[in-house]
């Protein structure tokens, strides 16, 4: 989302051709997405409902961005929590507000008159992590609402909801949230290759006044394994460079600056928390 309305205005629409690059993932999520749309006809094919869909890949890659283009594709609400947000509550009151995600889902969904519901739950694997018996696991309760929510979501009745949840590590998840029936499709988002970063940068670049003579392919070059949340921040550094520069458009120097800073901003972001 670009500009102060995305802030005011959460229902501006996100696209699958606002999201750069990531070719493959959005190809087998359109497949798993017509599986909701097309509920009927699976059913008479008798082919189990999709519930729960997987996001996993490296941080700022654009889950998110997915989850969001998802539910446009498919015309559904969007509801979002993320699974930090669980963390440091008292017993009982996660689970309780898993269940009230769910009804908030369906009443918004009968509201807006939509007959699908997408809850995403980015960074599952905070309440997902994997139970390993002994240990008293603050989060159980939490999990295990969640477990009995999409065993009770049945797609034939309206709305069908469909969970969404993403992770940078999908290793640490619970078995059981992977078990058939749950989240049993799993999407690949990598950082992006060289296209992609193209991709990205050109759809960041649209709001911004670029010199002719600027080369972004050169920039997609330089700026190897960058993930769209840091090309992201590149191409406003660039701006910001030029501003202070006192020119009326963003020219190279501007962009490889701002490539030496998103990468000297990591550099120091992983040494403090060393
Ligand atoms: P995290 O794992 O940290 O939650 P994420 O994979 O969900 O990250 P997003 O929140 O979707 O990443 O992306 C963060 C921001 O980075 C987006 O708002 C967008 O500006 C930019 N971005 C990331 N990926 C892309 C992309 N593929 N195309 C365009 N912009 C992107």
């Amino acid at each position: 989302t670009s500009g102060s309305k995305g802030r005011t205005k959460p229902s501006v629409k996100m696209t699958f051709e606002d999201i750069g690059g990531q070719d493959s993932a959005k190809k087998e999520l359109v497949e798993a997405l017509d599986f909701l749309i097309k509920h009927e006809e699976i059913k008479k094919f008798g082919i189990r409902p999709l519930k729960g869909i997987l996001l996993t890949g490296p941080p700022g890659t654009g889950k998110t961005l997915l989850a969001k283009a998802s539910a446009s594709y498919t015309n559904s609400v969007f509801m979002s929590a993320a699974g930090s947000e669980f963390v440091e509550m008292y017993v009982g009151v996660g689970a309780s507000r898993i269940r009230d995600l769910f009804k908030e889902a369906r009443t918004r969904a009968e509201k807006e008159k939509k007959d699908s519901a997408i809850i995403f739950i980015d960074e599952i694997d905070v309440i997902g992590g994997k139970r390993d018996g002994g240990q008293q696991r603050e989060y159980d309760q939490t999990l295990n609402q969640l477990l009995t929510e999409m065993d009770g979501m049945h797609t034939s009745t309206s709305p069908r909801i469909l969970i969404m949840a993403a992770t940078n590590r999908k290793e640490m998840l619970d078995s059981a949230l992977l078990r058939p029936g749950r989240f049993d499709r799993h999407i690949q988002v990598d950082l992006p290759d060289k296209k992609g970063r193209l991709h990205i940068l050109n759809i960041h670049a649209k709001n911004k006044p670029l010199a002719e003579n600027i080369s972004l392919d050169k920039i997609a070059q330089e700026a190897y394994n960058f993930s769209g949340a840091q090309l992201e921040s590149l191409m406003n550094e660039a701006a910001i460079y030029a501003m202070r520069d006192n020119q009326t458009t963003i020219e190279q120097r501007h962009m490889s600056l701002a490539v030496d800073k998103v990468l000297m901003g990591e550099k120091t972001d992983r040494e403090s928390t060393r």
